[in-house]
């Protein structure tokens, strides 16, 4: 298993880099999250033995049971929470993660600002905009998201880095990366969280700095949420 893994993610590198030269930027400008949900702890030791060190995980109490131990051995991991997050559970988020790439609404805004004062720490964050407008996909709706991305800039400054989105299945992914890459320009925003393992190559010619890569790396999943 941890050799597939190191091969599928030195492929991955790989084709990230060529990427961003075809898209005539640099390969440093862009992060690879590997996205271990549903993967056991063995899994991202393996990632982390090939030089791995960003991690992202979709639920707050899955990523609290793998890597708080990880970070003992491995004090640079990051680890970025991407899944749509319950307020309920914005404490632990903020005790185990380094981003939030997640937040879409106010009340989120609320209990993240009150746990944040509890903990001590406040993550990075990034406004996930449902650009389009799934009614099961969280996300602020795109009539929202620039009022939202304002209130969310004057209430936590920098701690905003930037947006991150994921594409209906059923379009070209990339009309949504641009429109995010639009969003993110007019707002000043330098982290664009956009791609996973079918699209990141798009996604990095769109102008993503983060891409969200999981079954590309660790195989398929026994099931998937967003
Ligand atoms: C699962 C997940 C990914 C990774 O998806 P793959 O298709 O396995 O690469 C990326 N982003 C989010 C928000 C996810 O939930």
């Amino acid at each position: 298993m941890s050799e597939q893994i190191a091969s599928n993610l030195s492929a991955i590198r790989h084709r990230m880099i060529q990427a961003a030269e075809k898209a005539g930027r640099n390969a440093d400008d862009v992060s690879l999250v590997a996205v271990s949900k549903f993967h056991p702890q063995e899994a991202v030791e393996a990632a982390l033995k090939a030089g791995q060190r960003l991690f992202g995980e979709n639920r707050v109490q899955e990523a609290a049971s793998k890597f708080p131990q990880l970070r003992e051995n491995w004090p640079d991991l990051k680890l970025h929470i991407i899944g749509g997050l319950q307020t309920n559970k914005a404490v632990d988020a903020c005790r185990i993660a380094d981003m939030i790439e997640s937040l879409d609404r106010p009340a989120l805004s609320n209990a993240i600002e009150k746990a944040s004062q509890k903990c001590g720490r406040l993550p990075g964050l990034l406004v996930q905009v449902n650009t389009g407008d799934e009614t099961q996909k969280s996300g602020i709706p795109r009539k929202d998201a620039d009022a939202f991305i304002e209130t969310s800039m004057n209430r936590f400054g920098d701690n905003i880095r930037g947006l991150m989105c994921i594409p209906p299945e059923s379009e070209d992914p990339v009309a949504h990366f641009n429109f995010l890459n639009d969003m993110a320009r007019r707002h000043g925003l330098p982290v664009l969280s956009m791609g996973m393992s079918a699209d990141f190559e798009a996604a990095i010619g769109a102008g993503a700095t983060l891409v969200r890569v999981g079954s590309a790396i660790f195989g398929s999943r026994p099931m998937t949420v967003s």
